[in-house]
């Protein structure tokens, strides 16, 4: 969170390694593909046979960077916008100038774990009585009785440790003010003039989409909004070439006139290897849900199969313990197994990317498929392979990737199936399948209707870009 942070901190006061922090991060993106291939959760006494596929590797060095909590393009982050003390400072300075006053300064103070008002006031040397008196300074003060650790308040006191004001930023559009006014403590809540614009940036590839999002001046946030949208179709790692190019319309969030955010993908184009992928985002009136779909309304995502064979029998589901018949140890099991005749066809359960392709410790013969940025399916006790798949190969959904085996640690012929979320194995039975549906019916007309004129837009600026680099 703190990385995506900074982001907008950079804006604001400029950082000495900007080139550093881009190179971390498309180094944090360039593993990344490895990353979700390796990372397990299994606590250590449950040794999984997920685990011998990267015995004691261990991730550690890349997380801090770039954790998968801030791959997923949609994930809620909580940002702070408050004004910087310095900021405050020359408010102050301004005010009292004004009013001639003995010039005041503003200290800030960052909740604790295990903090309460009470204390918070203690350490900045604040009377007891006077947080009382700011209890009873209005209804808006109730905001203070919700704030938690790593929150800001900033508290002016004079020489006497009298209160004279407390401000706190409740959220990007909201904040808390507490007053000193002719003697008595007053608290309102203000609301900053919020304004969403609409913006673009167009950029061409020469070494990586995250160097040329970086000459675009698109942000990290939005650049892996961006690499989400299509990453069902482009992998954005390996996928790459020189003279690939995109052109995004998005939304600035500006606060008090001045921009402290990126806001949605409106609509965007990427061509890769000479092949066009367009998206634009919709709300279903219905659901108030958001997504992308493709201009004629398909959805960008990709849905799964439930099971990648037919004509099998679950023969072991997915637990975190169960008895290992060949090595006669509890191990935890965090796929499921379908058992069915040597040589039968094995599909890739969803559309995808070949990401391994190998023998793997218990596993044997086996096959990972990339879906997307989040997801990644594992094959194993594989008899063998189809001929035409290698590293790379991009594979549909029900496409024959190998065939069903013992090979590995396998008592008799069934294939073994992993489904993994950010790295996290989940069953494959039960877990919520991302779903791939088209704009309903009902909807086309309005899907139409709102996405036509921001298509052409799109279009107007793609066609700009061509005629500049001609
Ligand atoms: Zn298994």
């Amino acid at each position: 969170m703190a990385f995506i942070n900074q982001d907008f901190r950079f804006k604001k006061a400029p950082d000495k390694h900007p080139r550093l922090r881009w190179l971390l991060f498309a180094g944090g993106c360039a593993v990344i593909g490895l990353v979700i291939a390796s990372t397990s959760t299994n606590n250590s006494t449950d040794i999984a046979i997920a685990d011998e596929l990267n015995p004691k590797q261990n991730n550690t060095d890349i997380t801090p960077v770039f954790t998968e909590t801030e791959l997923s393009p949609h994930t809620a982050v909580r940002l702070s916008f408050e004004l910087t003390l310095p900021e405050l400072q020359a408010q102050q300075k301004i005010i009292d100038d004004i009013n001639n006053d003995a010039p005041k300064q503003w200290r800030e103070f960052k909740v604790k774990s295990g903090d309460s008002l009470s204390k918070l006031f203690d350490r900045a040397g604040i009377k007891a009585q006077q947080l009382d008196e700011m209890m009873k300074s209005g209804k808006a003060v109730k905001q203070l009785t919700r704030i938690y650790p790593d929150d800001t308040l900033r508290i002016l006191i004079d020489n006497d440790k009298n209160l004279l004001g407390l401000r706190y930023e409740i959220d990007h559009k909201t904040y808390l003010m507490v007053e000193r006014k002719d003697g008595a403590l007053v608290a309102d809540t203000f609301s900053h003039d919020i304004e969403t614009r609409s913006a673009h940036a167009s950029g061409v590839i020469d070494s990586s989409l995250f160097l040329a999002a970086q000459d675009a001046g698109i942000s990290q946030n939005l650049i892996m909004e961006l690499a989400g949208i299509f990453g069902w179709d482009i992998d954005f790692v390996l996928d790459i070439r020189k003279g690939d190019k995109f052109t995004v319309l998005y939304e600035e969030i500006f606060r008090n006139g001045e921009k402290i955010k990126d806001g949605n993908i409106l609509t965007a184009t990427f061509s890769n290897q000479g092949k066009t992928y367009q998206a634009v985002r919709y709300t279903n009136p219905e659901t108030k849900r958001s997504e992308y779909f493709t201009p004629d309304g398909k959805s960008m995502r990709k849905a799964f199969l439930r099971s990648p064979v037919n004509f099998a029998r679950i023969s072991s589901g997915f637990t975190t313990r169960r008895y290992h018949p060949i090595l006669h140890k509890f191990r935890s099991h965090k796929g499921v197994d379908y058992a069915a005749k040597r040589g039968t066809p094995v599909v890739a359960s969803g559309d995808g990317k070949v990401i391994f392709k190998g023998t793997k410790g218990g596993y044997g013969r086996a096959v990972i498929i990339q879906h997307g940025t989040k997801y990644n399916t594992l094959y194993g006790h594989l008899n063998g392979y189809h001929r035409k798949l290698r590293v790379g190969t991009r594979v549909k959904q029900g496409q024959v990737i190998a065939y069903l085996g013992s090979s590995g640690l396998a008592t008799g012929p069934h294939l073994h199936y992993e489904f993994r979320v950010n790295g996290v194995h989940r069953n494959p039975l039960t877990v919520k399948l991302p779903v791939s549906t088209p704009v309903p019916k009902q909807y086309q007309a309005d899907f139409e209707q709102k996405t036509t004129p921001i298509l052409a837009q799109l279009e107007r600026l793609t066609r700009t870009q061509v005629a500049l680099n001609n």
